[in-house]
């Protein structure tokens, strides 16, 4: 039985905030032995593309780490999308994460590639190793779970080899979307994203993404830590480092944190969860890291 991944994502530094706090990040996680780090792609597109590859590229070039860099495709031509694969192959970045991205208000998609299946055949042709998002509990723009998996399928059979998956706070449903997947046919590795929600900002878009489907241990840690900044850290940590024990102990193929780029929490969960990864990651390894 081979061990879980242990991958991690990063954002570029929003607009305004310097390069180099990024490099901050990376060299807090370089120690965590991560299987690969990805690194988000700006929602509206424009620009993001020379960050995403930049970055990626330094994983790779001075962290020794595989990098996947993030692509969303509703907003760019074919002829943008090509370039964007020549930068990356310049740059040695062999992975990409096909996306379709969020709709902007009052933008007017391209109209070249109109769902994220479109941008991974494109990228699978050209030699590059694919993989695509899922969600658990669903898109939100999907009708229902059964119309979600087959558009999963489609990206799968347009050469996605690996997906991951939003975030979600209550491991059933994860389990139960793999099922679910698993008899749509789809049987490539799943990774469950896990995002450790540590302050109040997380909460927000918690409940934003989550809707009711907030679980009550959730909501009650929630009610009780919230407003402490502290505590609000260690409970939403343990929370995490719980969900990740569940998980492993389910055999899933591989858990992706949401790092929000905050290496003390990743290495925190990191350390306790250590040797469930296997490899040669031990918890002393991470300590003197
Ligand atoms: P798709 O797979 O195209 O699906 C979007 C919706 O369209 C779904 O409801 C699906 O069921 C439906 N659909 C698909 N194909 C068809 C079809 N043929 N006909 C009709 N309906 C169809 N966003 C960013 O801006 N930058 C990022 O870096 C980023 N990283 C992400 C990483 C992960 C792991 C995840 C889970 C999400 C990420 N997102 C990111 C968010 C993502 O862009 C949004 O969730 C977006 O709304 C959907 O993108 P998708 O690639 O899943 O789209």
């Amino acid at each position: 039985m081979s061990a879980p991944l242990w991958s991690f994502e990063v954002f570029p530094p929003r607009r305004n905030a310097p390069l180099g706090t990024i490099y901050r990040t990376l060299d807090g996680l370089e120690g965590l032995h991560p299987d690969f780090i990805s690194v988000t792609y700006g929602a509206a597109g424009a620009g993001s593309d020379s960050l995403t590859t930049r970055i990626s590229s330094d994983i790779q070039d001075r962290y020794h780490i595989p990098a996947v860099a993030h692509l969303t495709c509703l907003y760019l031509t074919r002829d943008e999308a090509s370039g964007i694969a020549h930068g990356l192959k310049e740059a040695g970045v062999s992975r990409v994460l096909a996306l379709r991205g969020d709709t902007v208000e009052g933008r007017v998609p391209a109209g070249d590639f109109a769902h994220a299946a479109d941008l991974v055949g494109f990228l699978a042709d050209q030699g590059f190793e694919v993989l695509a998002a899922c969600y658990p509990e669903r898109h939100p723009e999907a009708t229902s779970m059964d119309a979600d998996l087959a558009h999963l399928k489609e990206k799968v059979d347009a050469g996605a080899n690996h997906l991951i998956s939003q975030l979600f706070l209550d491991n059933a449903s994860f389990y139960q979307f793999l099922a679910r997947a698993r008899s749509a046919g789809i049987t490539v590795p799943i990774e469950a994203g896990i995002m450790p929600v540590v302050n109040e900002r997380q909460i927000r878009r918690m409940v934003r993404l989550c809707d009711a489907e907030l679980p009550e241990k959730f909501r009650t840690m929630m009610d009780r830590y919230g407003s402490d900044d502290v505590a609000m850290r260690d409970a939403g940590i343990a929370y995490a480092v719980d969900q990740i024990v569940d998980l492993v102990s389910h055999g899933v193929d591989g858990v992706h944190l949401y790092t929000m780029n905050d290496p003390e929490v990743a290495r925190r969960i990191t350390e306790a969860t250590a040797s469930l990864f296997g490899h040669d990651r031990t918890a002393s390894d991470i300590v003197a890291a």
